[in-house]
């Protein structure tokens, strides 16, 4: 079962931090770790034993979705019984907790309700969270629901290609987009469906407005489902009417960034150097100052999660899930970008979004 083995894994790493015990608030690491899909809850994980708090509202739901942890409900502050418990284990020296979903005002209230000579000590802010580094290399499990989540996406995109004219506004189309996911099985969408046509493609998030789609002008569509909890991610921008010369050229640059980056991508290389892998050709073309973003980022549990494709030194490793999309905006032609979700492997790369590139 995964989350038995999620849990013994975050074990061994909290032995080797020299920690008696961590403290899990982050909603998506208590889902990754123990399976919990409810909005309120705190995970402890010591070397022996797990619990996992919650409150009076989750009593069956966490019954019935968590097996790799003792559950307890309790009536305040699920993050604050947390900690109680991990200091009264035998033997607790020091519980680590992740600083980036801690808010100040949350420690004080955790280290308040620890006895009085352990407040100094008992809490340990982690350099690097835990959780997260056993997040990113991505399981057979967590693989397949990913592979299928892109597999709705390009369906989507088929439908979506289908409906779009001109004179609809943005809005239906993200709302023609949103319904079918629904009927296809989305739990949510992974964001804000992106809809941004004419001058506002050269928006890297135009969400879809009351805009009319043009007769003639990008139209850039970028969208996620969601699926058992995983994010589907994945853009294409097409071109209403007949493109030019300078609207092909551009979405030629594109492309051939999009697919330099994806190549590059392996086991061991950088994220920098997949990013400049990409860059490189739009500089090559006098664009790389129309390339206002990163290359791309982890996809999972979250839509944005670690690495980040761009300019860092982290390496990627076998398991994890990158999208990759280099985009161009130019303020008044209009812009595009092309996105892709690629998985890493021990040998190379399988691409998952596979939906066909072209202007339309
Ligand atoms: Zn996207
Ligand atoms: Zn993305």
């Amino acid at each position: 079962m995964n989350h038995f083995r999620r849990i013994g894994a975050l074990r061994r790493k909290i032995t080797r931090a020299g920690l008696s015990g961590i403290l899990v608030t982050h909603l998506p690491d208590l889902r990754y770790l123990s399976g919990f899909t409810g909005s309120s809850a705190a995970l402890a994980v010591t070397s022996r034993a797990a619990r996992l708090f919650t409150d009076g509202r989750y009593t069956a739901q966490a019954a019935d979705e968590v097996e790799a942890a003792k559950v307890e409900i309790v009536p305040g502050s699920p993050a604050v019984s947390a900690v109680q418990w991990l200091a009264a284990q035998p033997g607790a020296t020091m519980a680590g907790f992740d600083p980036a979903w801690t808010t100040v005002s949350e420690l004080a209230r955790l280290k308040a309700a620890l006895p009085a000579h352990l407040r100094r000590s008992f809490l340990a802010a982690l350099p690097a969270s835990l959780v997260e580094q056993l997040r990113r290399v991505k399981d057979e499990d967590e693989i397949a629901i990913m592979v299928e989540a892109a597999l709705v996406g390009c369906k989507l995109f088929e439908h979506i290609v289908g409906f779009i004219r001109p004179g609809l506004r943005e809005i239906e189309v993200a709302a023609e987009l949103e319904y079918q996911a629904r009927l296809m099985g989305a739990e949510a969408m992974s964001f804000e469906t992106i809809v941004a046509s004419g001058v506002r493609s050269a928006f890297p998030h135009g969400r879809a407005t009351a805009s009319l789609l043009p007769r003639k002008g990008f139209l850039t569509l970028d969208f996620g489902v969601i699926l058992k909890g995983y994010c589907s991610d994945m853009t294409r921008t097409v071109y209403l009417g007949k493109p030019g010369k300078e609207e092909r050229n551009t979405y030629n640059s594109v492309l051939e960034a999009q697919q330099a980056g994806v190549a590059a991508v392996a086991s061991g290389i950088t994220c920098a150097e997949v990013d400049e892998a990409a860059r490189s050709i739009l500089r090559r073309d006098g664009l790389a100052e129309a390339f206002s973003h990163s290359t791309g980022h982890g996809v999972g549990l979250e839509i944005h999660e670690p690495p980040t494709v761009g300019l860092n030194g982290s390496s990627l490793v076998a398991g994890d899930v990158v999208a990759i999309e280099p985009g161009l905006y130019r303020t008044g032609f209009g812009g595009c970008r092309l996105e892709d979700t690629v998985h890493i492997t021990t040998d190379g790369f399988e691409r998952l979004t596979t939906f066909p590139y072209g202007l339309g």
